[in-house]
Formats: C-alpha cells, sequence, structure tokens
C-alpha cells in the first residue's frame, strides 16, 4: 500500500475497530490514549504494522509517512479505543531512538516496539521540575562502562506497566542549567527502580511516582549524545504535542452529543460550531505531519494545536453537558458515562505535556522570531479592502469609515498614542494599494497629521486631517 492510498488505510482501522467493540473486546471512553491499557489490542495493531508505522523497515516498521499516522491514530482516538500501552513509544519514543540512537539501540528497541513487546513511560516531570524541565535534579553519574542513576520522577503515566522508561536526567554541573542534560533508556525492571501509585480525580491509577535508587544504567543506553539532553528533548516535543491526541480526547462524547442530536432531529449553534473547530485542528495536525515527513521538528506549530486542541476538548464537554439530557454518571454506560468521564479528566488537558502558559510563551517567542511577512500580508489586505472600489466616488465616504474602521488611519502612529502601531513602510504598503485599485482617499496625509499630533503629544483626532506644508496641520 502506498500513501496515495490512505483512504484504504482508514477503512482498515475502522474495520478492527469495529469488530473488537462489536464483540465487547472494549468499551469507547474518553481519554483512551491514556487511559485505556490493552497490550492485546496493541499487539493486534502491532501485527498489521500500525505501531512503528513510519519507521523504515529494518527496524520493523513500515516505511509510511506522517500522514498515515496520522489516519490511524485519528481513528483509534474517534474510537475511544484502548491505545495506552504503546501510545508513549509509537509517538515519542521510537522516534528519538530512531532520530538519536545508536545503531545497537536502534536494533535493539524498535523492532520491540513495533511489536508491541517493549513499552514505554515518560520520566521527565519531577516534583519541583514541570514547567521549568530544565531544572530537572534526577542524576547519573557515570559508574565503570556505565551510569548510576538517582533521583526521582513524578506523574509518570504507566510506570507500573510499562517495560521501560524515558529518563531526562543530568550528567553535567555547572554552566548554563540547559546543559549537561541526558537521556537514557531504563529497563524498569532493574534492581533499585520503585513505582508508587498515585490516584486521579476519577480514582483511577494510571500515573505513578518513580525512585531510582542507584540504578545501574548500561553505558549503551544514552539515547543521542550525553549532555545534549537539552536540545533532543525540545524536538521530542513536537511529537508529544503535535497528534490529535491533544484533539479528541473527548471525541466519543462528541459523538455521542451529535447522535443524539440527530435522534431529537435538533440542531444545536455551538455544536455546529464545535465541528468546525475540529476540520481547522485537523487541517493544522495534517500540515504538522507533513512538517514531519520533510524531516523538520514543528515546534511551534506543534504548541499552537495543542493549546487549541486542548480548549477544543475542554468545550466538548461544555456543549455535551448543555445538549446531552443527561446527569454525568462515572459509572454509567453511553452519553451520561462519557461525559462524567469527560469531565474528570479535563484538568489534566491543559496541563500534560506542557501547560497553556509554557506553550503561549514557545508561541510567542516563534512569532517573535518567524520572519516579517507584514509586506505581503498587507498587500493581501490592501486589495481585500480596495479591491473593486476604484473609480466609484459615491462609494468614497463609506470606503473611508470602513478603512477608519480597520486602523489605517493610524497605521505607524504608536499605539500608545491611540495609533495603529507598525511602521511607515506598512502605510507605503497601504498606500501603494490604493494606487494599484485606483483608489482616491486621504489616507496618506491624514496618517502623517496624526504623526504630527503623536509627536506634539496630542491625541489623534477622528476624520480627515488635511497637511498643508509650511503653515502646519489643519
Ligand atoms: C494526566 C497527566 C499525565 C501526566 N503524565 C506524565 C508523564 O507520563 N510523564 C511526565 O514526565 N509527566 C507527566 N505529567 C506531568 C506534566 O507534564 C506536568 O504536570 C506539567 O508539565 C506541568 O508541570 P507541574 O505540574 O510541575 O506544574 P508547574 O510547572 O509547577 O506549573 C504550575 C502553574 O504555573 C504555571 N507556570 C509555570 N511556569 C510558568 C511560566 N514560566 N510562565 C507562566 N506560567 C508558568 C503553569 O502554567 C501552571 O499553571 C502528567 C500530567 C498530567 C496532568
Amino acid at each position: 500500500m502506498t500513501d496515495d492510498d490512505l483512504g484504504e488505510l482508514r477503512r482498515q482501522v475502522r474495520d478492527l475497530v469495529g469488530e473488537w467493540r462489536d464483540g465487547d473486546r472494549f468499551r469507547p471512553v474518553c481519554d483512551a490514549w491514556l487511559r485505556s491499557y490493552d497490550t492485546e489490542f496493541s499487539r493486534a495493531l502491532a501485527d498489521r504494522g500500525w505501531i512503528g508505522l513510519t519507521w523504515p523497515r529494518e527496524y520493523g516498521g513500515q516505511a509510511r509517512s506522517n500522514r498515515a499516522r496520522l489516519v490511524v491514530t485519528e481513528e483509534l482516538l474517534r474510537a475511544g479505543a484502548p491505545v495506552a500501552a504503546h501510545w508513549i513509544a509509537d509517538r515519542q519514543i521510537g522516534p528519538a531512538v530512531l532520530r538519536y540512537g545508536s545503531p545497537a539501540l536502534r536494533e535493539r528497541y524498535l523492532p520491540a516496539i513495533a511489536a508491541g513487546a517493549v513499552t514505554f513511560c515518560l520520566g521527565m516531570s519531577e516534583t519541583e521540575s514541570g514547567s521549568d524541565l530544565a531544572s530537572v535534579r534526577t542524576t547519573a553519574r557515570p559508574d565503570g562502562d556505565g551510569w548510576r542513576l538517582t533521583g526521582g520522577k513524578i506523574w509518570t503515566s504507566h510506570a507500573h506497566r510499562s517495560t521501560h522508561a524515558y529518563v531526562l536526567c543530568r550528567t553535567g554541573t555547572g554552566g548554563d542549567r540547559h546543559e549537561g542534560l541526558t537521556e537514557l533508556i531504563v529497563d524498569m525492571s532493574a534492581p533499585g527502580v520503585t513505582v508508587r501509585p498515585i490516584v486521579d480525580l476519577r480514582g483511577e491509577h494510571h500515573f505513578n511516582e518513580v525512585v531510582f535508587d542507584d540504578v545501574h544504567v548500561p553505558g549503551d543506553h544514552v539515547l543521542g549524545t550525553a549532555g545534549n539532553g537539552w536540545t533532543q528533548v525540545t524536538e521530542q516535543l513536537s511529537f508529544e504535542r503535535g497528534g490529535m491526541e491533544r484533539v479528541l480526547s473527548t471525541y466519543p462524547l462528541l459523538a455521542a452529543t451529535v447522535d443524539a442530536c440527530a435522534a431529537r432531529r435538533d440542531a444545536d449553534a455551538a455544536l455546529g460550531e464545535a465541528l468546525a473547530r475540529l476540520a481547522g485542528l485537523r487541517g493544522l495536525a495534517w500540515r504538522i505531519a507533513g512538517e514531519l515527513d520533510a524531516g523538520q521538528a514543528p515546534v511551534h506549530a506543534a504548541a499552537v494545536l495543542k493549546d487549541l486542541g486542548t480548549e477544543f476538548e475542554a468545550d466538548v464537554n461544555e456543549i455535551a453537558r448543555t445538549v446531552l439530557d443527561v446527569e454525568p454518571d462515572p459509572d454509567g454506560d453511553g452519553p451520561a458515562g462519557l461525559l462524567a468521564q469527560g469531565l474528570l479528566a479535563a484538568p489534566g488537558f491543559s496541563i500534560r505535556g506542557g501547560t497553556t502558559e509554557v506553550l503561549r510563551t514557545i508561541i510567542a517567542k516563534g512569532a517573535a522570531r518567524a520572519p516579517r511577512r507584514g509586506g505581503d500580508e498587507l498587500r493581501e489586505l490592501a486589495d481585500d479592502v480596495l479591491g473593486g472600489h476604484g473609480g466609484d466616488p459615491d462609494g468614497l465616504p463609506a470606503l473611508w469609515s470602513t478603512v477608519h474602521g480597520l486602523g489605517w488611519t493610524g497605521v505607524s502612529v504608536p499605539e500608545g498614542a491611540g495609533g495603529s502601531g507598525g511602521t511607515l513602510t506598512d502605510l507605503a504598503a497601504l498606500v501603494r494599494g490604493m494606487g494599484r485599485h485606483g483608489v482616491s482617499l486621504p489616507l496618506a496625509e491624514t496618517v502623517l497629521a496624526a504623526r504630527q499630533f503623536a509627536a506634539a503629544g496630542r491625541g489623534l483626532t477622528d476624520g480627515v486631517a488635511t497637511v498643508v506644508a509650511g503653515d502646519g496641520v489643519a
């Protein structure tokens, strides 16, 4: 099968999921990718080559695209299928091993993950290190041909069931704290590893506290280069944040809500809007998958998807709460059960994998560093607003009002002085647009006057101003 056959792949996944669901081998739940754990189901996916789908064939993969993987994950998540056992390894540990692992690590772990035989948990967070991941204190010190690992991780999902852990730890001291971080692969059955359960709001045990007490880690179990952990983990986060699991955690509830509306032959505006948002989010996930296929690490786009996606997941709960005529029931089946699951899982949506505040900081920094494309955007805007208005003097008052409303009369005037900010280059892009469309408006002189007013410490005046050279401003 090639990547032209994504429709066929989607159908195959739907068939398998349908078979398992109809055979009562799983019950669709919200937040299944974190909470619904079934190694047998994971092995059924592995048998079809759907774990490690993008990896090279020599490492047990199918050499398919990230877009193909998106099709598989989307269908599994939509169904609320039990995918938690392989999720972390398939999503991010495998790709990290592929990118940074030695040939020996690749040979040892990738085929085993793809077969569903090795499962990973993610040892990043510590009691004092969550958002500020660079402050981790778990330490590995060199010991003969390996390392001795000491410290503790917290919120480690499925540590009690995983065969292995990815652990971010400190191997160097002094200097920049982003230096001296190292990624290790740790066997969870090694002497000195202790796992203690943490029960969540739903009364479920999925995450844990993990203690490493002088645990021996073989020297060849360093992922990439010792001390380069920060760069490597930052890239890994685009795999962690850029998938549809940040959008579809409450999809089974959304589907139940749509079904309820359809059964009542009812329509709900908020539900319609949610479906439109979902389409936009799918588009973004598709773009991120394409960038991963191109060998990029779309850290910023992934942060945007996670921020918007987790907001969407939580909004689905609210929409369902108002549309469905049921009380949430944690022990219930159908919509009542799904609503309870969605509501009780929701507090974690915007925390796990990086909090909303942290993501927005990443997005803002990315935007600040992005090359300025204002000229092109303003050109397009000018064409949109002014197109078709040339040569119609009667339309000018209305057009002026539009232009003023859009803030064009304040372009290049500081926002603190009541303007719209930007530069004279921005103004020039708009004035050029007027020339292109033959529109005659006193935009340049009004802005120049406004700049004079601002420079004189006076606010902007409304309406049209004319600059009379030599005689001041009229
Ligand atoms: C369901 C669930 C599963 C998880 N599974 C795992 C797992 O498997 N492995 C793992 O390693 N971790 C896991 N985590 C932990 C998760 O990654 C952390 O909770 C998260 O990174 C936030 O860290 P923290 O809890 O220490 O909060 P803190 O970092 O202490 O943040 C507390 C508050 O301060 C805000 N804040 C912090 N720094 C800034 C800043 N610079 N600017 C603005 N605001 C800031 C945060 O946004 C937040 O609101 C899981 C968490 C949840 C909820």
